[in-house]
This record gives C-alpha cells, sequence and structure tokens, in this order.
C-alpha cells in the first residue's frame, strides 16, 4: 500500500522537477546577461572593439541555453489534454495575437481565409494554440521582412474522417529538399538560436499523437513553404452543441 503511495507522489513531481530546474537554469543566465551587459557599457571597454564582441558572443550563447531551457520544458510538461469542440478561427487568431510582436517587428502580411467560419475541430485547445504558434513563429522567421503568410481554413474528408484542414502558406526561404525530411529530426535546426524542437516537440507529441491529427509540408527553396494541418473535425448533435460551446 505505502508503495502506492510514494508512486504516485513521484510521478505527480516530475513535471514540478522540470519547472524547478528551468526556473534554476534560468536565474543564473538572467544574472550573467546582467552582468555582461554592466561590463560591456563600462567606458573602458567602449573602444575595444574586440572586448565587445567577445561579451555579445557571451549574451548570444546565454540566449541559446535559455531558449533550449523554454523548449525542453515544454517537452517535460506532463500533458493534460482536454479534447472539445472548438472554434478554428478564435484558434487562428489568438496564435496570431501570441506572434503580433514577429509578425508587427518584421511588418509581415498576414491573409486569414476561411471557408465558412464556424468550422469546429474537436481538439485541446491550448495544445493547439501551441501548434499554430509555431508554425507560425517558424514562418515569421523564414521570410524577409515585409513577406507573406497565407491561413487557409476549410473542411475535407480524408479516408472517410472528417478534417479541417488549415493551410499555412510562407514566402519564406523554402527548404532544401535534401533537408526537408530532417526538420522533425530532434535539434535539427538551421538558425543560430533555433533549438531544432518545435517541429518535434509541438507536432510530433501535440498534434499526432495527442489529437489525432496530421501534417503535411511542401516546400521549394526561394519560393516559400506550405504546411498543412488536419485536425479532426467535431462532429455532434445539435442539442449537444449548446452546453460545450466555447
Ligand atoms: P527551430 O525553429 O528551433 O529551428 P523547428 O523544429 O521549429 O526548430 O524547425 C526545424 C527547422 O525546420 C528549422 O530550423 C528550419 O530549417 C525548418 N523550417 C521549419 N519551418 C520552416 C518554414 N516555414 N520555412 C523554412 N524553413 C522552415
Ligand atoms: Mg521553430
Amino acid at each position: 500500500l505505502e508503495n502506492n503511495l510514494v508512486r504516485v507522489d513521484r510521478l505527480a513531481s516530475v513535471g514540478q522537477f522540470a519547472a524547478g530546474l528551468a526556473h534554476e537554469i534560468r536565474n543564473p543566465l538572467t544574472g550573467l546577461k546582467t552582468g555582461i551587459q554592466v561590463i560591456k557599457n563600462r567606458e573602458i571597454h567602449q573602444n575595444d572593439q574586440s572586448n565587445v564582441e567577445l561579451l555579445d558572443g557571451l549574451t548570444y550563447e546565454i540566449d541559446r541555453i535559455n531558449n533550449l531551457v523554454s523548449d525542453l520544458l515544454d517537452f517535460s510538461k506532463p500533458k493534460l489534454t482536454v479534447r472539445e469542440k472548438v472554434k478554428v478561427k478564435e484558434l487562428i487568431k489568438k496564435s496570431l495575437d501570441l506572434s503580433k510582436d514577429g509578425i508587427k517587428t518584421k511588418n509581415i502580411a498576414v491573409a486569414l481565409e476561411i471557408d465558412d467560419a464556424t468550422l469546429y475541430a474537436y481538439v485541446d485547445k491550448s495544445q493547439t494554440e501551441q501548434i499554430f504558434l509555431n508554425i507560425i513563429n517558424n514562418a515569421i522567421e523564414a521570410m524577409e521582412p515585409g513577406g507573406h503568410l497565407k491561413i487557409k481554413v476549410k473542411s475535407v474528408i480524408l479516408e472517410k474522417i472528417p478534417y479541417i484542414q488549415i493551410n499555412f502558406k510562407d514566402n519564406g526561404s523554402g527548404i532544401e529538399d535534401a533537408i526537408l525530411d530532417k526538420i522533425f529530426d530532434p535539434f535539427f535546426t538551421t538558425k543560430a538560436k533555433g533549438t531544432g524542437l518545435g517541429l518535434v516537440v509541438v507536432v510530433v507529441s501535440k498534434l499526432v499523437e495527442e489529437n489525432n491529427g496530421k501534417i503535411e509540408i511542401e516546400s521549394k527553396l526561394s519560393v516559400g513553404t506550405k504546411i498543412k494541418v488536419y485536425l479532426p473535425e467535431y462532429w455532434g448533435f445539435e442539442n449537444e452543441d449548446k452546453s460545450i460551446d466555447h
């Protein structure tokens, strides 16, 4: 009996441990970063370019560790999946809102085209927001300032199952054929500050495993990338709708 109790406690604490560890790593990093900034601003270093470059290099490595901690934390969080009826349009709007800083800074034009504003998916709301957010952020990062992101939503049938298809089309760098099948490998990244965990953590663990979704990628170097996400469409009875509408 006692053994059982101990095991339950340990399972519950895995997520807390990860969160605690992330905090413990980030705190000293913040201290280091602040210290480096103070040293860099001292007059004595202002005219010494090699010192400034060295200090910028240290800041850069600290940012990389910070990014890695964020993605690992996301990965180790215990997943509580609650699937429910959710309006796809609202999910996309929320994700766009979460990435508004990047959209603004890079002056990205976003076009949202939706076949029917009342399309509902049967998914976990916050996990799906994370999925969209990651795809949108990858698109923003791949584009030059002034780029175009097109998001198209429609209802489709795949192997007799109804899905909501969401296409994210960017006119960014595109992906070389030779590396297209590597982008789902953990830690594969082409970015200086990337972690290579976004697609693995979000797509494999959250979209496919937790929410019965699918993903397809088409890409052409220097032309752009199209990501198709399929979420299971909500189907239910009229009277059921009212009680669980969001
Ligand atoms: P990260 O963004 O940290 O590099 P991801 O797992 O999110 O990790 O993506 C892995 C790699 O896939 C990226 O480094 C990039 O090379 C490629 N990639 C993903 N999305 C796009 C996109 N929209 N356009 C071009 N390349 C992309
Ligand atoms: Mg990413």
